[in-house]
């Protein structure tokens, strides 16, 4: 799973910006200050940094080159609300990736999120290809190709199919599958699980995703 790592001392905006990365797929942490953002930083524990700038402790640039000067490479995307030029250019100069002023809409963030994992990526995974037999997911297309059919996969769908060509051979339950997929705020009794199961074996073969009766499901 990919981690993203929201320096933000907002409860407000970590919140919002967790549950929505949760939505996509993502795995979240959250930490209120400068000196937690680094230490999760330097324990590797992020595929993406989100940093705010105004934090409680320190500044975030000082935070970002803390960072840096402990040999993180992990993406950065400054948030704040300072937009002047020379604020941007700070954080640029001071070794963030990109930058993103407050007020922001959340799919913006969220394709420069994409932008930045993309462009970070190891040269293997460049391809954007998962595969599993001869199932094939194209990460970037958002397709998913078997028995030599290629279909377009709804968000849904596709963050399904990841879940799964991810952990092949291994039995999902519902609920590892609804928080992965959906985020943790869905409610556990919900047959949304089934449904999409039944769109995407529309799409793979019936066959592809057994059930694995009282415990989920699996990809084959
Ligand atoms: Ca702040």
């Amino acid at each position: 799973m990919t981690t993203i790592l929201i320096v933000e001392d907002e409860q407000r905006i970590a919140s919002f910006v967790e549950k929505g990365l949760r939505a996509e797929g993502f795995t979240t942490l959250w930490a209120p200050t400068g000196a937690d953002g680094i230490f999760h930083a330097t324990e590797g524990d992020a595929d993406l940094i989100v940093l705010d700038l105004g934090l409680p402790d320190i500044d975030g640039l000082d935070a970002l080159a803390s960072m840096r000067g402990q040999g993180v490479t992990t993406p950065v995307i400054v948030l704040t609300a300072r937009t002047t030029p020379s604020a941007t250019l700070a954080s640029l100069e001071g070794g963030a990736d990109d930058y993103m002023p407050k007020p922001f809409r959340f799919e913006e963030l969220l394709a420069r999120i994409r932008l930045r994992l993309r462009a970070a990526a190891p040269v293997e995974q460049s391809a954007h290809i998962l595969t599993h037999g001869d199932i094939a997911l194209d990460l970037k297309e958002r397709t998913i190709r078997a028995n030599g059919v290629t279909s377009v996969l709804t968000a849904r769908e596709f963050a399904l199919a990841e879940t799964f060509l991810r952990n092949p051979g291994a039995v999902l339950s519902r609920a590892q599958l609804l928080s992965r997929v959906w985020g943790y705020d869905f409610d556990p009794n919900s047959n949304v699980v089934d449904v999409y199961v039944r769109y995407l074996r529309k799409k793979i073969g019936t066959d592809r995703l057994e059930t694995v009766r009282g415990m989920g499901y699996r990809l084959t």
